[in-house]
């Protein structure tokens, strides 16, 4: 039965983490996969975690019965909240709504199906979906994988000068059709590490706005291109402010350090209050067929959390222990490099911001990183500065130095 199922290819950074288990180098790094580590190479639990996972076990009145559908609501409330900001009008204005989802990825999915079925009032197989090129290799297989048969990159990444192509973008937002969807990483782009700048920023919500296009932003590391969640938010505030309805899927993973816990939000805002009645009420739908309810323990940590003063201060900090740490790291790669003398320039390490870094190094000298050195980093060029720590980083760099030099 099972005997015409072809051989699907790996998940490339999953792939390289196997790769890298399996190296025997003592010397070996991994800067594959997009997590926090500690300057020991080690995962980090965020001490309010371990404290909030106290008081969940020591809470008697807990169980393990079913979620509502559309999950936990003082979860979704508040996630909701860190990304708008407390004061949001649109919040005020009861036009604001949310689905728990597995993780940053399942809000993308929910969001992705809905927008399948639903939005502008037709079924969109055929509605153009932007994502930016390069971007996170998922996006493009969630939205092929809710039935869009047209996914087509947006000009982002200008190699040359190592940042932003605004004209690029700019000119893929004015030429693309009426309603398409357009995917916006809304902070610490992946893999680049390059933001727009507020007014540049500003151009593309005039854009969009001019042009009808609908705003999906993927907000999976807030907090971590700024080690300030506020900061990190601007965008997607912005556009609010600008009368964009419009989705906005956000993970816990990172930013909470809860990757297996699958802690995920999707924020819907809606032009009334009564549109969003509708629009949830399909959601439900959607999840009941997908996941039926979502898991509790990672949302009820987050909510917590969240929702009580001195937690929530205590997270921030944490978030800008990570964040701090991967600034330090950066600092310290670029001068190591400049003092190697390493040819071609290397301020991008530290203009760039978020966990990644877009190195600039091309398939083949990660590939000779790979089996030479031991060091493990996406074909893009890609490292993940977390995988960086104060014991492996002149090893790196001098790694990054032999590699450009040969
Ligand atoms: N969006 C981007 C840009 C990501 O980099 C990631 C994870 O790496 C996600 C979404 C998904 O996050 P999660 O692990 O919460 O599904």
């Amino acid at each position: 039965l099972f005997g015409e199922v072809p051989q699907a290819t790996p998940v490339a950074v999953f792939k390289l983490s196997n790769d890298f288990k399996e190296d025997a180098n003592p010397k070996k790094v991994n800067l594959g996969v997009g997590a926090y580590r500690t300057d020991e190479g080690q995962p980090w639990v965020l001490p309010v975690v371990k404290k909030v996972e106290k008081i969940i076990v020591a809470d008697n009145s807990l169980n393990h019965e079913y979620l509502a559908i559309l999950g936990l609501p003082e979860f979704r409330s508040s996630a909701s909240k860190i990304a708008l900001g407390e004061d949001s009008p649109a919040i005020q204005e009861n036009r604001v709504g949310a689905v728990q989802c597995l993780g940053g990825t399942g809000a993308l999915k929910m969001g992705a199906e809905f927008l399948r079925r639903w939005y502008n009032g037709n079924d969109n197989t055929k509605t153009p979906v932007y994502v930016s090129a390069p971007t996170w290799e998922n996006h493009n297989a969630v939205f092929a994988n809710a039935g869009f048969e047209d996914i087509r990159p947006y000009k982002y990444w200008d190699a040359e000068k190592r940042g932003l192509d605004l004209d690029g973008l700019l000119g893929d937002l004015e030429s693309a059709p009426k309603h398409s969807i357009f995917v916006l990483h809304a902070c610490a782009h992946n893999p680049t590490g390059t933001d727009p700048t507020h007014v540049e920023w500003m151009q593309v919500a005039e854009v969009m706005k001019r042009r009808k296009l609908f705003v999906f932003f993927d907000s999976a590391y807030q907090g971590f291109a700024s080690g300030c969640l506020d900061k990190d938010a601007w965008a997607v505030r912005y556009f609010v402010t600008q009368g964009f309805e419009m989705f906005c899927a956000q993970s816990f993973s990172k930013n909470f350090g809860l990757y297996n816990e699958r802690v995920g939000n999707l924020t819907i805002v809606a032009r009334d209050s009564d549109n969003l009645k509708r629009v949830l009420s399909q959601m439900e739908k959607i999840v009941r067929v997908t996941w039926s309810n979502p898991p509790s323990q990672g949302a009820r940590l987050v909510a917590i959390t969240l929702n009580t003063p001195e937690l929530f201060a205590e997270w921030k900090d944490n978030v800008k222990t990570m964040a701090d740490r991967v600034l330090l790291m950066r600092a310290s790669l670029q001068a190591k490099l400049q003092a190697l003398e390493t040819p071609g320039t290397w301020n991008h390490i530290t203009q760039q911001i978020g966990m990644f870094s877009f190195t600039g190094l091309n398939p083949k000298q990660v590939e000779y990183m790979i089996k030479e050195r031991s060091i493990y980093l996406m074909a893009s060029g890609r490292i993940n500065m977390c995988g960086l720590t104060t014991k492996n980083i002149d090893y790196v760099a001098e790694s990054i130095h032999e590699t450009v030099v040969n």
